[in-house]
């Protein structure tokens, strides 16, 4: 065929000529698509909503369309396939956290909510008690949205958690939100100051809200915003110079956890004149406040002990000394005492305490949530077909070397990475190793993992490899 004579191939979808758009892809029936186009139908294909509404729930099985070896589309393939390693790598790392149970249209009692997170956190019963029902509570309200005068309205379900740090406040509250699949912003109280100085205006944990939410108001509106680190902004005490600047920040917060309309700057955390803002109504946000604050236990006792001096069976003084969960008396004048501002307290009606975990709470959190630590490592050595496994007293030693380091279940991941890297690089050397259980001896390092050979039912030896270090 000669040059003049070949026909000229436009794209079916944008008109372009070939000419223009360049090589034209054939597709069955006598229609040519360019390249550009293919791709934009590929992506569009990509998108979860397009997906759904064509349902094409499997991108991939398109490859697997027998006309599709005539497409020259080796890029793009590549590009989708790429795309799609990429997606399931991501839903492989999404499988290991909670997946959203509830719905807060519909939320079950409360019993059910704390059911679920029993599953993820260990222990703190009364919190986990307390959470549900205010989470019960608040979604009620919102669906309900009181907002005329004649109905009685219900109070907002703020809280907040006093507890020592690792105990599982964050933790809590994110599994929280993701059982219920709605948006967190996490913030520290401590980058927050007053409008006008260098650092986070308070608004900036609405933007943060926004950004969880994909930039959705309405879903923003409906979100969970965790403040951390609560009680840094305790007015100072015994001190004669003046301090506002924790103070005015809570004065600042006030706002939001009433309920009010505020201006957001939207994809940053200033209001600046290039920020584009939008207007967020906070009255269905649940806030969540959380602290250590430490020296509350002495407010707390002392408020016990002169209570109890003032009746008959007076109290010893140091009654309460030995008491580890006092916190979990704390009440609102306590905080009061504390530093916090009336106002303050008086819009988190929900106050309650996490405990101090112990021993055998740190034990449990290593073996029994659904994503445990250990489970995971377990997981990971199971594909290399190595049985893993921890003998009670190694587990408690665990537990006794991160009690030592006082920062709560936090210390507990890195105790037991330091002797997992020995395992993990010193295992899958050897293919003929079926077995591997750690010891007590192996964590204090008096011993080695007693290592059991494939096909063998006895240990066939003890790895002293640590002990020549
Ligand atoms: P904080 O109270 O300081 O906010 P975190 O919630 O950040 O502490 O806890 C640190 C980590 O410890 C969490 O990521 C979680 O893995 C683990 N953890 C803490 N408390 C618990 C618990 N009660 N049950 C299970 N895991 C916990």
């Amino acid at each position: 065929m000669s040059e003049d004579k070949k026909e000229i191939r436009s794209c079916f979808m944008c008109h372009r000529t070939e000419e223009q758009a360049g090589e034209m892809i054939q597709l069955p029936g006598g229609i040519t698509v360019c390249r550009d186009c293919m791709q934009k139908s590929f992506d569009a294909m990509d998108n979860p909503e397009i997906r759904s509404m064509l349902n094409l729930q499997n991108l991939t099985s398109l490859r697997n369309f027998p006309d599709m070896g005539m497409f020259r589309m080796d890029n793009s393939l590549n590009r989708e396939e790429k795309k799609t390693q990429e997606t399931r790598d991501k839903a492989e790392e999404e499988e290991k956290k909670p997946k959203p149970v509830f719905d807060i249209n519909s939320l079950p009692a409360p019993h059910r909510i704390k059911a679920a997170l029993d599953d993820y956190v260990i222990g703190q019963e009364y919190a986990k008690k307390v959470i549900s029902v205010a989470v019960y509570n608040h979604y009620k309200r919102v669906r309900t949205n009181t907002n005329s005068l004649d109905e009685i309205e219900i109070e907002k379900s703020n809280m907040l958690m006093v507890g020592p740090t690792g105990s599982g406040k964050t933790y809590l509250v994110k599994i929280l939100s993701r059982l219920l699949d709605v948006p967190l912003a996490i913030a520290d109280a401590t980058a927050l100051t007053e409008a006008g100085y260098i650092g986070d205006d308070v608004e900036s944990v609405l933007s943060k809200l926004l950004a969880a939410a994909g930039n959705d108001v309405d879903r923003a509106q409906k979100g969970i915003v965790f403040i951390d680190e609560i009680d840094k902004l305790a007015k100072k005490q015994n001190t004669n110079q003046r301090d506002v600047s924790g103070e005015s920040v809570q004065q600042g917060l006030l706002k939001l956890l009433e309920g009010s309309e505020i201006e957001v700057p939207v994809g940053a955390t200033s209001k600046n004149a290039m920020v584009p803002m939008t207007t967020m109504n906070t009255k269905n946000i649940l806030f969540i406040c959380g602290g250590a604050f430490p020296g509350l236990e002495e407010i707390i006792k002392e408020r016990l002990t002169r209570s109890s001096l003032m009746g008959f069976g007076s109290s010893l003084k140091d009654e309460y000394d030995d008491d580890p969960d006092i916190l979990t008396r704390v009440k609102t004048e306590d905080l009061r005492k504390y530093g916090m501002i009336p106002e303050f307290v008086g819009r988190l009606p929900m106050i309650f305490a996490l405990r101090k975990l112990d021993r055998d709470m740190l034990v449990r959190i290593l073996k029994e949530p659904k994503n445990a630590i250990l489970k995971q490592y377990q997981k990971l050595l199971e594909l290399d077909e190595v049985k893993l496994d921890f003998d009670d007293s190694a587990l408690e030693a665990i537990a006794e070397q991160a009690l030592e380091r006082d920062t709560g279940a936090r210390a507990l991941r890195s105790v037991i990475e330091e002797f997992m890297l020995d395992i993990m690089y010193e295992i899958p050397k050897d293919d003929n190793i079926g077995q591997v259980l750690i010891t007590r001896a192996y964590i204090e390092k008096t011993g080695g993992p007693v290592i059991t050979m494939r096909g063998s039912q006895t240990p066939a030896l003890e790895d002293h490899s640590r002990d020549e270090n």
